[in-house]
């Protein structure tokens, strides 16, 4: 495949994958220009100044002007307005992609605010961590990743293999994929496994305002500290997702809701099969189960996607 190239690539956010992005890009030299555009003043500033763009604009208009890429890394949130303003801006012959966890509402989004001859490709990353803003990005994010790009029936095969290359020069490897069959995928490997994460953390930060409010004993409280110090019996792993930025996951359940709700679903029938089994002392029942998901994890380390996890260490640059 040739070296992918675009003259003016324009990325719309600028946080955590924006940044790793345009990173990656500037490393490869696969963009002429790389042009950003972020809300606050704040995060272009200190884009500037960590040196991954050519040019930050206050006005995402100017930003996508005579750009022949551009790529959303808002919250999906943020998408209608952000294609309102640059949606006419946007020329001919160009490519608008996204980075965005969901992918039919964003097909939705692209074609309401599409003039004819852009061509449309959207896109996910799988790739991530849980921090957020311009400088907890790396150009190594997307290496050894899956990037999963959902085109349609219409959509022009020149663009698209361009944007695989692109793709494939950060370091990822690129599927393509129907973007409902997307949502439904993702909605089971990562938007419920943060659900889980967001729902246990915060049970157990309830647990001993809740304890204490019905007098329970003292033997019975669980407070908070302890929690916080025992957390690497296991605890500790939902926190790291449970930390993730509150804006984004709030939109990826508000546009994958469906999808979540079925697996959600199926997730509330397993826990109470479990719930009986323990109940019941069914050992067998249980042995089974855990047998099952430890191959799972087994298949998971197989394809390198287990992301690193040192009990002993933590250099704040979990790439999982
Ligand atoms: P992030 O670190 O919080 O960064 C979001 C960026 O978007 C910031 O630069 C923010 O600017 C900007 N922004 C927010 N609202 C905006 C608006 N209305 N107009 C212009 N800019 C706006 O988020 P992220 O983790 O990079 O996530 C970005 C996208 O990537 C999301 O759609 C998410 O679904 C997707 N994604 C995330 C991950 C992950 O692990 N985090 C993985 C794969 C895909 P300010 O700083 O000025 O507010």
């Amino acid at each position: 495949m040739e070296k992918p190239f675009y003259n003016r690539v324009a990325l719309i956010g600028l946080g955590l994958i924006g940044s790793s992005l345009a990173r990656a890009i500037k490393r490869g030299a696969f963009a002429d220009h790389i042009a950003g555009h972020a809300r606050s003043e704040a995060t272009r500033d200190l884009s500037m100044k960590l040196g991954f763009l050519d040019s930050v604009h206050a006005s995402p208009e100017e930003a996508v002007a005579d750009a022949d890429l551009i790529i959303l890394c808002t919250p999906l949130g943020a998408y209608d307005a952000v294609l309102a303003q640059i949606g006419p801006h946007i020329k001919a012959g160009a490519t608008l992609s996204d980075v965005g966890s969901c992918k039919a509402s964003v097909a939705e989004s692209f074609k309401a605010h599409l003039a004819q001859g852009v061509h449309a490709i959207p896109g996910h990353p799988v790739a991530g961590t849980e921090n957020s803003g311009p400088d907890a990005g790396f150009a190594s994010l997307f290496e050894n990743r899956f990037c999963i790009l959902t085109p349609d029936e219409g959509t022009d095969r020149a663009a698209l293999a361009r944007l695989v290359a692109l793709w494939e020069g950060v370091g990822s490897q690129v599927e393509l994929m129907d973007a409902q069959h997307h949502d439904r995928v993702l909605a089971i490997t990562s938007h419920l496994p943060h659900l889980i994460a967001y729902t246990i953390v915060g049970t157990a930060a309830d647990l001993e305002g809740q304890l204490t409010r019905e007098n329970a004993s003292d033997r019975a409280v669980v407070e908070t500290r302890e929690v916080i110090k025992y957390s690497a019996g296991g605890f500790r792993d939902f926190t790291r997702i449970a930390g993730s930025d509150p804006i984004m996951w709030r939109d990826v359940f508000i546009l994958n809701r469906e999808a979540v709700l079925e697996m959600l679903g199926r997730f509330q029938e397993d826990l109470f099969a479990l719930q009986r089994s323990i109940r019941w002392g069914e050992a067998d029942k249980l042995e089974d189960w855990f047998t099952r998901t430890r191959e799972v994890r087994r298949g998971v380390l197989e394809q390198g996607q287990a992301g690193r996890f040192i009990p002993t260490e933590d250099d704040g640059k979990d790439a999982s």
